[in-house]
């Protein structure tokens, strides 16, 4: 696989990043992942633009402009023959002595490469999943889109072990997001997931969601809600850039809308399909 390092395409084995490299010592970092599909990519411009926001957030200095990052990605998808999948993206802060307080002027480090994932045919999608409920032990500033990603794995480890697919994480009560994805439940037609805060990250594909479900005429309600409100709503969902959108048929193994995939969320994981692809760049 060739990877792309600081201006280099080179093959993964000879790719090299700093030890001081602060992404790797304090997690000072963030990331984006952006689906290809049909080798183009999905939602690209709304990737790029929550990363010149978590940059901006953190007083990071963005690596490239956009059509360079463009460039970057689609040279990564030919030369890595990627029809379906995924490009990463991380720019940490860069390569400084080991300190809390760093330096200015230091050079980011941006970091790229491709995976293949199958993500339109997904027997997940086709047969719902199952989660967890985890207490939501993160920092401050989910709307960052960091590289510390320690909370979230466990969560992912804790959902393993109890033979779950994921977790969705509570705090003060109320359900902020899956650990890899946003969340939302449909009770009598209406969609209701979380409103915008610090407390979650701010879904690319849950603002195409949201308002392809508007111009469907279907009812949107941005608002917190509980464990018991999803154990009783008709349908759950969760929705993510690899994902789409994927049912939720069971929380804590309460089984939701008699544990099978409901029609809103079959219907918006087609309709987001559809429209994704017709805007492929
Ligand atoms: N919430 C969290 C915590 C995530 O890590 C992700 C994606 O990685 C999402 C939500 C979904 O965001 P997007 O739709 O931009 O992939």
């Amino acid at each position: 696989r060739i990877v792309y390092v600081n201006g280099a395409y080179v093959p993964e084995e000879e790719a090299k990043v700093s030890v001081f490299d602060r992404g790797f010592l304090f997690a000072d970092g963030v990331y984006e992942v952006t689906s290809v599909l049909e080798g183009r990519l999905l939602d690209f411009e709304g990737h790029m633009r929550r990363l010149r926001r978590s940059l901006a957030e953190l007083d990071m200095a963005a690596p490239a402009s956009d059509e360079e990052l463009l460039e970057i990605h689609r040279e990564l998808v030919r030369r890595n023959g990627v029809e379906e999948g995924l490009v990463y993206l991380q720019v940490t802060r860069g390569a400084a002595d080991r300190d809390f307080v760093y330096p200015a002027g230091v050079a980011p480090t941006l970091v790229m490469f491709t995976q293949e994932k199958q993500i339109v045919e997904s027997p997940a999608a086709e047969r719902g999943i199952r989660v967890i409920s985890i207490p939501d032990e993160r920092w401050g500033r989910r709307d960052i889109k960091t590289v510390q990603l320690l909370y979230p794995s466990m969560g992912k480890m804790m959902a393993k072990a109890a033979g779950a697919d994921d977790a969705w994480m509570v705090e003060e009560g109320f359900v902020t997001e899956g650990t890899s994805n946003n969340a939302y439940i449909v009770k009598g037609g209406r969609i209701i997931t979380r409103h915008l805060g610090n407390e979650i990250l701010h879904g690319i594909t849950r603002a195409a969601v949201l308002r392809l479900a508007r111009e469907a005429q279907m009812e949107v309600e941005e608002r917190p809600f509980t464990i018991e409100e999803a154990q009783g709503a008709d349908e759950a969902f969760i929705t993510s850039a690899t994902t789409f959108v994927q049912p939720v048929v069971a929380i804590d193994d309460v089984e939701i809308g008699g544990g099978r995939p409901g029609p809103i969320a079959r219907r918006l994981r087609e309709i987001y399909v559809e429209e994704a692809r017709r805007n492929a760049v």
